[in-house]
């Protein structure tokens, strides 16, 4: 597998012919695609998530039409084997724009995101259409990720190993700052390893870490206590999420038994992805070894999610989703043990279904490491 591929418009290309070919196959004639990251899995342009209307018409025949606020267009990367770009102008009802393309059609599936009122708009517009959600046409796909995504994601996922292998080093100070001062530190280090964005950088220290998404505050880190951290960005569209835990100081002797457990369940859940394999039944493997070492109340959570161009997508790793992994499903296993009051623990990496069996993206060490400063 190569490491880098370039995002090219014949990879944007395969990627509608495939949800055309998923349109013929639901019986949808347009799918509609507005705020989100349907629009940009297709055509590489994110609309702006604001009042005026950004909407790429796309029929199962024919020419996609972006229709695109007139002041906006300058952003849009032209893709003409794909989309036309349809500016408006701030005069025009660009709702009335959409409808004239969309009539005489029967079905048409809409992005999840899509503002409610350009939805009810269109649905007053054309009342006898039968509405879709476009994830039924688009979502399967998502889940299926390319070996371009993969290579992204795995690019992500190499950049934060390095932030953790930090952490656990000893590289990045606790003791004596504040959870959001090391949250600073980590933001900071997610940007500067290639992430354009962040999304999240989670530390919580001691009895804090019991709440799995606590918010970092002015709690200053002691020593010898846990301190956990769950951080991620956003590299070239693709997302990053990993957790590691250090303890800075001495490892007391309950926590260092139920981490243990917390590893060797992370373990089996990645483990046990293969193609097959249901989604809830890695969750259930997952936490039946939590549970057989009598954690099982403080497992409080999923043991993971789908990841992609957002850091939460299609599948959940769940009791109750009943997908069976493939080939490209990317997701998290991150297993967690959290004793209210006292300490929290988490262990993620990023895993990749695959005909070999699973990989996994996030390679740094899963030990709890002691960082004495
Ligand atoms: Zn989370
Ligand atoms: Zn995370
Ligand atoms: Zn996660």
């Amino acid at each position: 597998m190569t490491s880098k591929v370039p995002l090219v418009e014949d990879e944007l290309i395969s990627r509608v012919e495939a949800v055309r070919q998923s349109m013929a196959d639901h019986e949808i004639d347009t799918v509609l695609l507005s705020v989100g990251h349907d629009l940009p899995y297709l055509t590489g342009y994110y609309a702006m998530p604001l009042e005026r209307l950004t909407m790429l018409v796309l029929p199962r025949n024919g020419q996609a039409s972006l229709v695109v606020p007139a002041l906006e267009a300058p952003r849009v990367a032209p893709m003409p084997r794909i989309f036309d770009v349809v500016p408006w102008g701030e005069t025009t009802e660009p709702l009335d724009l959409v409808a004239d393309m969309c009539r005489h059609l029967s079905r048409i599936a809409v992005g999840d995101q899509t503002w409610g009122r350009f939805v009810i708009g269109l649905v007053q517009r054309l009342p006898s259409v039968e509405w879709r959600r476009a994830v039924d046409v688009i979502g399967p796909l998502r889940m299926r990720k390319t070996e371009h995504e993969i290579a992204s994601l795995a690019a992500a996922a190499k950049a934060v190993d390095d932030i953790a292998i930090a952490l656990q080093s000893g590289e990045i100070p606790l003791v004596g700052r504040t959870e959001a001062e090391v949250s600073a530190d980590l933001s900071a280090r997610i940007l500067a390893a290639g992430h354009q964005k962040v999304n999240f950088a989670i530390v919580a220290a001691g009895e804090n870490a019991a709440s799995p998404h606590h918010h970092p505050g002015e709690r200053v880190i002691r020593s010898d206590e846990v301190v956990l951290c769950d951080f991620g960005g956003t590299m070239n569209g693709y997302c990053s999420d990993i957790t590691r835990c250090v303890v800075t100081g001495t490892i007391a002797a309950d926590l260092a038994a139920a981490y243990e457990v917390l590893m060797n369940a992370q373990e089996i859940g990645v483990q046990a992805g293969h193609i097959g394999e249901s989604c809830e039944s890695v969750d259930a493997v997952t936490r039946q070894v939590i549970s057989d070492a009598g954690y099982g109340e403080f497992f409080i959570h999923r043991t993971g999610h789908g990841i992609g161009m957002e850091e939460h997508e299609d599948p959940y790793i769940v009791d109750g989703d009943e997908r069976v992994l493939e080939a490209g499903f990317a997701y998290s296993v991150e297993p967690g043990i959290y004793v209210p009051g006292k300490w929290g623990i988490r262990l993620e990496d990023i895993v990749v279904a695959t005909d070999d069996g699973p990989r996994r993206l996030n390679n740094a060490p899963r030990a709890l490491f002691s960082v004495l400063q």
